[in-house]
């Protein structure tokens, strides 16, 4: 079986495990039982705003808490749900988790958005039209602050039926970005046929645009494509002060990264919402 990441995604998150020694199937069946066993979190990211330097978003993402195991990085589980179809299970249950915390952030007066993640495999396995729809109804979130966030390696849904669900999302105010932009061979194609307003420029881009002038020629050439499409921009992975002006002076809308901030519980993120970071650099929540 493949082998998860064992660094652990967030110093608040305990120790990862060494998954190299579980056998497979126990651990698979342990991944459907653990929405019901209470085991899975959401965590949040903030997604500051460059050009008023407040915070605009969260991003929601999953972590898993197996009683054995400690905390298991969606990388390594999310994957396994896709092969098996717990994903359709998972996927409601984040979106609807995301879209209650995010509609008590907004009660308290602040707009901010929530992003959640909808992998390709979701469109195959259950209208993403009607959970979305489901989860906003229950909570009574504004679809003006849900952004959906789809990988760019759509190739094995059918692209028009996703593009056709999204259009229907977008009409009722809910955003779409493509997520992990540049990261894969099918993002070009996939840009031009899916009805995005926002692009998510993956992480692999921009850890070396602060060192070279060959890494941010690409980047600039990355986020001035968005741009010209129409989309805003998310620059992933901001983990140097220096890529901050660099960024800022390509007219990259919006960051996220370790500098910013890292995943955080709901608690701790709800504390952030209507601050601002300071001058040129954003801070690292207690
Ligand atoms: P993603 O959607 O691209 O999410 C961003 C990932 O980059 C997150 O990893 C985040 O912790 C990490 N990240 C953020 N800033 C930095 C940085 O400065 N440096 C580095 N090295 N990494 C940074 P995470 O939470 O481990 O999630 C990994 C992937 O798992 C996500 O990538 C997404 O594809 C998937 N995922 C997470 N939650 C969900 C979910 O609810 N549903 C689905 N379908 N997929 C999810
Ligand atoms: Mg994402
Ligand atoms: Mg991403």
């Amino acid at each position: 079986m493949r082998v998860p990441s064992c660094e652990s995604p967030s110093k608040d998150e305990g120790p990862t495990f060494a998954a190299s020694v579980l056998p497979a199937p126990q651990f698979v069946d342990d991944l459907h039982r653990s929405v019901d066993r209470g085991e899975m979190d959401v965590y949040y990211q903030p997604i500051w705003d460059l050009a008023t330097g407040e915070l605009d978003a969260f991003e929601a993402l999953l972590r898993w808490r197996h009683p054995t195991w400690g905390v298991i990085a969606p990388d390594f589980f999310v994957p396994l749900a896709e092969e098996s179809g717990f994903i359709a299970e998972l996927g409601s249950w984040v979106l609807l988790r995301a879209c209650a915390d995010a509609n008590e952030w907004v009660a308290s007066g602040r707009r901010v958005s929530i992003a959640v993640n909808i992998s390709p495999r979701q469109f195959e396995l259950q209208s993403v039209e009607r959970i979305v729809g489901e989860a906003l109804a229950l909570t009574g979130l504004d679809p003006r602050c849900l952004d959906l966030e789809i990988t760019e390696n759509v190739a094995v849904a059918d692209v028009d039926a996703v593009a056709g669900a999204l259009r229907r999302l977008r009409e009722l105010g809910v955003g779409c970005a493509l997520d992990d932009f540049g990261s894969g061979f099918n993002g070009m194609a996939t840009l031009g046929r899916l009805p995005v307003d926002g692009l998510k420029i993956d992480k692999s881009l921009i850890s070396r645009i602060h060192v070279s002038e060959t890494a941010r020629a690409i980047y600039r050439a990355v986020a001035d494509l968005g741009h010209e499409l129409g989309a805003r921009t998310v620059a992933e992975g901001v983990e140097h002060p220096h890529q901050i002006g660099l960024l800022r002076a390509m007219g990259v809308d919006r960051i996220q990264g370790f500098l910013v901030a890292r995943p955080l519980p709901a608690a701790q993120a709800r504390s952030l919402v209507g601050s601002r970071p300071p001058e040129g650099r954003v801070p690292t929540p207690a």
